[in-house]
């Protein structure tokens, strides 16, 4: 039967990792020195701080490395109790990143506001943007900052390799919201070259729970499989890239609230593609796909009208 830890050996287990901590600790000490009271007590001293948590100098990898064996250490000493409470708290380096994000962002609002007195107190009311941005997760994709944007101009769903598919609820949400309620007028499906999400669907590594996810994309892989194939690894890559974004629209357009809006008031679905290489979004050309005809739905109410 396996499983089962006996008690005995799960103490034994721990008197070996305290052995082992204290005599890390010790050796921690000789290169560092004794610990000082702010070491112990998440340094306010910012001399230490740099020296414990690795921000910088010369020791900060070790000192990295020390940290992170030390929690590991705490992860599997607790993970033979029945519960346990978290034995570190935030580590001091992310501290210091956090508070340098939090002075970033005061420092920009002061001059937004500066710049753009009217612009909060508006926000403050509500929003109206004009566009759905449906893109990638990319941190080299920030829709607001590559459009140039404001606050309030784009409504937004990211996701890994920007689709949508058709039984997930929250990207579905942000549709029927942004469509129905805000009304926006366009809405803008945006791929981007060296997609991760795509590079991994091109590939056939175990990754986890994400497999699930790209396996819309392996859907698209292979409906293309024909038009994939000869090409060079990059070139495969960026063929995909485009060839998800029509997909994507494609699918945007089966969407019932969609294809009212198209029909009521003129809702445009654009396909693009963004060159993380060159800042530089291009427009896609998206053929209606040939069997759009089977996914149209129409409200009965409008029939009744
Ligand atoms: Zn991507």
């Amino acid at each position: 039967m396996a499983g089962f830890w006996p008690f005995s050996a799960w103490k034994a287990k721990r008197k070996e990792k305290k052995q082992r901590s204290e005599a890390k600790a010790k050796l921690k000490e000789s290169a560092l020195g004794p610990k000082s009271k702010e070491s112990t007590t998440g340094a306010k001293n910012p001399d230490n701080l740099t020296n414990i948590t690795g921000v910088a100098g010369a020791s900060s990898k070790n000192d990295y490395s020390y940290q992170q064996q030390q929690q590991e250490d705490d992860a599997t000493s607790n993970a033979h109790l029945e519960y346990s409470v978290p034995t570190t708290t935030m580590a001091a380096a992310d501290k210091t990143v956090l508070d340098d994000l939090l002075t970033r962002n005061k420092e920009w609002a002061q001059r937004t506001a500066e710049t753009n007195p009217a612009l909060f107190p508006a926000l403050a009311v509500g929003q109206s943007p004009k566009i759905l941005w449906l893109g990638c997760s990319d941190s080299r994709v920030p829709e607001t900052t590559i459009l140039d944007l404001m606050p309030g101009e784009v409504f937004v769903h990211r996701n890994i390799a920007n689709m949508l598919p058709a039984t997930d609820l929250s990207s579905l949400s942000v549709l029927q919201y942004a469509v129905e309620v805000l009304q926006v007028q366009h809405i803008i499906v945006c791929g981007h070259y060296a997609c991760g999400g795509v590079n991994a669907a091109l590939g056939h590594k175990k990754l986890g729970l994400i497999d699930s996810w790209l396996r819309g994309i392996r859907e698209v892989r292979a409906k293309y499989e024909k038009q994939l194939e000869g090409l060079s690894q990059k070139e495969q890559s960026d063929r995909l890239v485009e060839f998800n974004v029509i997909e994507q629209v494609r699918s945007v357009l089966k969407n019932a609230n969609v294809q009212e809006a198209i029909e009521e008031r003129g809702l445009e679905v654009h396909g693009w593609v963004y060159n993380v290489g060159s800042g530089e979004c291009n427009v896609l050309e998206c053929p209606e796909s040939p069997d759009a005809h089977v996914f149209k739905i129409k409200n009965p109410r409008a029939e009744l009208e």
